[in-house]
């Protein structure tokens, strides 16, 4: 993937208890680190943010984002990944509205939209993470007095990646479009575009 000229490693880290299935934690996130090139994202699809984020940051990741929806502790967990070292970010499923992150603008780097239900890779995209995309650009251009960048992860292609940059995304994640192809270059050169 650095070869076809990803700019990041995005790794997924589910618990089997936020979400259905179960992947990895820490131990592998400093593993990927040792040999990665570029920098680590870590989405954390867990109950545990608070335990997990701060580790995940010292295990080498360069940016932890967790889900809003899995704790009543974002401002806390937002300063201790950062204290721990790396940037924090919020991740929102599809049914939770971009205005919730007012409160934790200061200390937020990233939001990461769900474009997809979290749990399982190769879901069909959700038409309207394109608005939503717009709408949370609208919201931190407003808002927002420093930077903060917008991701979006799930059923991300050739077919919504230029709609999503022009709605306003900085960052896209492509797991099984992007792991399935034959020539993976020529597809991360037409999703950027
Ligand atoms: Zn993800």
């Amino acid at each position: 993937m650095e070869a076809a000229g990803a700019d990041y490693h995005h790794l997924d880290v589910m618990d089997g208890h936020f979400v259905p299935n179960l992947t990895f934690g820490p131990l592998l996130v400093e593993a990927a680190a040792r040999v990665a090139a570029i920098p680590l994202d870590v989405h954390l699809m867990i109950a545990d943010p608070l335990t997990y984020g701060p580790l995940c940051a010292r295990a080498g990741a360069a940016m932890v984002s967790f889900h809003f929806e899995a704790t009543p502790h974002v401002h806390r967990v937002l300063t201790h990944i950062r204290e721990a070292g790396a940037q924090s970010g919020v991740a929102l499923t599809p049914s939770t509205p971009v205005e919730v992150l007012g409160p934790v603008l200061p200390y937020l780097d990233l939001a990461l939209i769900m474009s997809v239900n979290p749990g399982f890779g190769g879901q069909a995209f959700i038409p309207e993470s394109v608005d939503k995309v717009a709408r949370l650009r609208r919201f931190l251009d407003d808002r927002a007095e420093r930077p903060v960048l917008i991701e979006v992860d799930g059923g991300v292609s050739d077919k919504n990646a230029a709609a999503l940059f022009q709605a306003g995304a900085d960052i896209l994640v492509s797991g099984s479009y992007l792991y399935g192809a034959p020539d993976r270059s020529a597809v991360m050169s037409a999703l950027k575009g």
